[in-house]
């Protein structure tokens, strides 16, 4: 270690020195202009080493995420012949700059309370004189517009070590090598964007109380814009490996960058259109913002929300709109009377269209459809487990399996397949399997975490990545190979049952001991879930499970729990006939929403008819009529007594800001229950013993009877 320190020391020296000298961005360029030239000219071909910073699908994830999240800005860019042009395009552009790390900031790392306000600022050429002006020292410009951290030490002058991203603002950024559509940027412009890069990679490496924030202190990102377009140039660099001892530091230092640096430049793009505003879902713009979450993330860590998770919550919003408009056209089929077109925020359907026909295409070819006895192989980080597929969950061709763990073929076990990782963004199908998967397999897994176990929860059984059959030539435990079943993620679960959804359609209605159980069942595993902060936010028939016991008889396991809300930004699912009147309203649940949804299970599978609604006001209209007429009292109360002051109570509580009861409601529906239910008060995962003495007949009044 010690031997580690010194070297670190004498390096660190040297560049120092080597700092010192290496001042002026144009004799960088004569030194490293040809080798540019020539990277840039055989763009974008193999045999430049220039490649682009950016997939084109993460462009489009982050299109997604940040999809309905305004994003404003003051000042526009103004237009070229305009004789302050200048000033105003340093203004516009430090305003882009903050908007959009702003933005970022606020949908990715803000969901934490400690963490509201953005740990970065903007300094551009004008701040800077004026700091400079006050604390009496000469004004030093700066070549561009600097993201950088609000809590800088370093005085004067531009602080690289503190730099998160640099924008270098020219009048053109379009260089002369362009051809057609592929517009790369001019030669000047990338040779000062990498001569900045460098300083604030040297800048980090030498000041060391950096090296704990920066996760990747050798990765710099550099904006380069003009009025109109902008482009993204990234470094990625060792600078230890850098010859500080020299004659010439230019000379050096694009020998460091011919060959220890890799440097991807993207093609530039169009970012404000000609009245200055930005185009924020264009391609060029979303480079940009690209750029600075990836800067921001080297410096603040990975962001609270997931950027797949956000697309995720869109492409649910997009199911929505498509729901809605399906409907409309079913009624102008039918009923060509009244056609309102139900039109909520933007939108946009000719994009639809294109993705439902990708969709199609996509389950056609990539669907892992797994035939009876077929053996899957799943890995995670620590193990592998192998699977024998029963057979198909449900009547629908899908992803549902029942099958057994080769360790323990006893036991049935729910086999949940997710959608190949390519095809996760273009088509809503594919994200419903994400929620089925991924999320509720980080949800189940917190569960875990904080302690619960219930028997009315699912439980994992296994989860991880697909082994597929013959070789795998993927590069990286978390990378993939062509093999269409590479990299496919997995849940497994138990138990196993059908849903109450398939059990009403073939009975009609359960009887009224099934309907206490059903509500017994699903309020104790809320109770359970909301202990940790966990809502589920999509209860309805398909995802109520009626299992088995040994002694044959039912209970019930709320399942699917991809949507649940753990914090204030997840928003629910939407269902216009389960979904409680705040998920319909506002897009949020209340503390008594499972319970309201649960409600309307209740009443339909008690043989209460809902409507299809063909609008979200309907489906409100028809809460509000129902509550206010009691007509779901009144139905709930041909069962039981029990369920109709549950109404009552749930009623009392839609919207308010007040928790449901658990623990009374659970005692008055065992109570209900025939004899009561010795399973019931034993295996609840805890207030256990309150049941007990409850059940016993000695214990406070009651009002149901
Ligand atoms: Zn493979």
């Amino acid at each position: 270690m010690r031997n580690g320190g010194s070297l670190r020391k004498v390096a660190s020296e040297g560049l120092a020195q080597f700092s010192q000298h290496f001042v002026s961005s144009d004799a960088f360029f004569v030194e490293i202009q040809e080798w540019l030239q020539y990277n840039l000219e055989n763009l974008p071909s193999e045999s430049s080493k220039f490649c682009s910073p950016f997939q084109l699908d993460e462009l489009r994830l982050l299109d997604y995420a940040i999809e309905g999240v305004p994003c404003q800005l003051l000042f526009r860019m103004p237009p070229t012949a305009s004789p302050s042009a200048e000033v105003d395009r340093y203004l516009a552009v430090e305003d882009f700059v903050h908007a959009g790390a702003q933005h970022l900031w606020e949908i990715f790392w803000a969901a934490t309370t400690e963490l509201k306000s953005m740990p970065l600022s903007v300094k551009g050429p004008k701040a800077s004189i004026m700091e400079n002006i006050n604390s009496g020292m000469e004004a030093a410009a700066i070549p561009g517009v600097a993201l950088l951290k609000k809590d800088s030490r370093a005085q004067g002058g531009m602080p690289w070590e503190d730099v998160v991203t640099f924008v270098e603002v020219q009048e053109n950024t379009t260089g002369a090598l362009s051809q057609g559509d592929d517009t790369v940027p001019g030669l000047e412009i990338v040779a000062h964007a990498l001569f900045h890069g460098f300083l604030m990679l040297s800048s980090r490496f030498l000041a060391e109380r950096n090296q704990a924030v920066h996760q990747n202190i050798d990765i710099a990102y550099i904006l380069c814009v003009d009025s109109q377009k902008g482009g993204v140039v990234r470094l990625k660099g060792d600078i230890s490996k850098l010859e500080t001892i020299t004659e010439d530091v230019y000379v050096s230092a694009a020998e460091w960058f011919r060959e220890h640096v890799e440097v991807a430049v993207s093609p530039v793009d169009q970012v404000w259109n000609r009245f200055g505003n930005a185009n924020w879902g264009d391609l060029g713009a979303l480079q940009l913002l690209l750029a600075l979450f990836y800067s921001i993330e080297q410096c603040q860590g990975p962001p609270k929300k997931d950027v797949a998770e956000m697309a995720a919550e869109y492409s649910a919003q997009l199911q929505q709109r498509r729901l809605e408009r399906d409907i409309d056209e079913g009624r102008e089929a039918g009923d060509t009377s009244s056609l309102h077109n139900h039109s909520r925020g933007k939108e946009v359907e000719i994009e639809e269209e294109e993705e439902v026909k990708i969709s199609k295409h996509a389950l056609v070819a990539d669907t892992m459809h797994l035939e009876p006895g077929t053996i899957l192989w799943l890995e995670d980080a620590q193990w592998q487990q192998g699977f024998r597929i029963h057979k198909q969950r449900g009547s629908v061709q899908g992803s549902l399996y029942i099958g057994v763990s080769l360790n323990d073929m006893e036991k049935l076990l729910t086999v949940i397949v997710g959608a190949h990782p390519s095809q996760l963004e273009p088509c809503w199908e594919d994200m419903s399997t994400w929620y089925q998967v991924q999320r509720q397999t980080r949800v189940l897994n917190i569960m875990k975490q904080q302690g619960i176990s219930s028997r009315f929860l699912p439980q994992i059984a296994g989860s991880g990545r697909v082994m597929h059959p013959g070789p795998c030539s993927k590069e990286s435990p978390a990378g993939r190979c062509d093999h269409p079943w590479c990299g496919t993620p997995v849940l497994v679960t138990y138990p196993v049952g059908e849903t109450l959804a398939s059990a009403v359609e073939i009975e009609g209605r359960i009887s009224a001991d099934e309907a206490l159980r059903c509500c017994h069942d699903c309020l104790s595993a809320l109770r359970s879930t909301v202990s940790v902060g966990i809502q589920h936010g999509d209860i309805n028939p398909e995802h109520m499970m009626r299992a088995a016991a040994a002694d044959g008889e039912y209970y019930y396991v709320l399942t699917d729990w991809g949507h649940a809300v753990l914090e204030e930004r997840d928003s629910p699912a939407i269902s216009p006939k389960f979904s409680s009147t705040s998920a319909l309203q506002e897009g949020r649940l209340c503390p008594a929403s499972d319970a309201e949804s649960l409600i309307y299970l209740l009443f339909f599978v008690c043989g209460g008819a809902i409507p299809e609604f063909d609008s979200m006001e309907a489906a409100l209209h028809w809460r509000d009529r129902a509550w206010a007429r009691r007509a779901i009292q009144q139905q709930l109360g041909k069962v039981s007594a029990v369920l109709k002051a549950f109404a009552d109570y749930v009623d009392s509580l839609c919207t308010t800001p007040y928790p449901v009861d658990y623990d009374i409601w659970l005692r008055r529906l065992n109570r209900a229950l025939p004899h009561g239910d010795p399973r019931r008060m034993n295996d609840l995962s805890f207030g256990g013993s309150d049941f007990a003495t409850e059940s016993s007949g000695t214990s406070a009044p009651s009002i149901d009877n």
